[in-house]
């Protein structure tokens, strides 16, 4: 078996506020960064996605340690207990971003996680448990990286203000196109923790909701 690289990292990568802050936070560190979007099946993945890859292009301009951006897709929708919660969900994307790190020989996984939802697979120990069933599974030791666990979204936000380009992102549940720019909805449960977030870290919200599509 060849060498794992100890500087590469895949990372879970939506576009949105949080996935977008992890992916600077790696390419910061100097590693070697493979973005990995996954579909569910969600109705607004086709709009996050375009999105998701214009954002990457335009970080992909100031760094060279991007990797280009891969798709997976796990379906969820038929599980789907409610709107947003999803059954094993932190358990799912990091199984997936594993595979993917084995076979690019990467020494780590990152997510998002922030740490302050109710769910059982959302939490340090848990991922801790997941790095040894993946080690038992693959006989290769791939780290769970959740550097934002316990933080709260505007911790995180001011974190990475003048570093991540906010007004870039997007986190909605009911996206759209108007003159070929994808526009929040501005009223659903994603786009209200982004306001929130935004106006407790930087006292105004950057959700400028233009976004140019090419
Ligand atoms: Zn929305």
């Amino acid at each position: 078996m060849s060498a794992v690289n100890a500087n590469r990292v895949v990372v879970l990568f939506s576009g949105g506020v949080e996935s977008s802050c992890l992916l600077y936070h790696h390419l910061i560190n100097g590693q070697i960064v493979y973005p990995l979007y996954i579909r569910a099946g969600h109705p607004w993945e086709r709009l996050e996605l375009i999105n998701a890859k214009r954002l990457w292009r335009f970080t992909r301009l100031k760094h060279k340690n991007l990797m280009p951006i891969r798709v997976a897709s796990f379906p969820v929708k038929s599980i789907r207990t409610q709107e947003v919660f999803i059954p094993l969900r932190n358990l799912s994307l990091v199984a997936i971003a594993s595979a993917l790190a084995y076979c690019l020989k990467a020494s780590s996984v990152s997510i998002g996680s922030l740490g302050h939802y109710p769910f059982e697979d959302n939490n340090r120990r848990y991922m801790q448990e997941l790095e040894s069933l993946i080690f038992k599974g693959a006989h290769r030791h791939i780290k769970v990286e959740a550097p934002f666990m316990e933080m709260h979204k505007a911790e995180v936000l001011r974190s990475f203000e003048n570093i991540v380009p906010f007004d870039m992102t997007l986190s909605c549940m009911r996206p759209y196109i108007h003159s070929s720019r994808i526009f929040h909805c501005g009223s659903c449960q994603k786009c209200q923790e982004r306001y929130e977030a935004m106006s407790e870290a930087f006292g105004y919200v950057s959700n400028k909701p233009a976004k140019l599509i090419k």
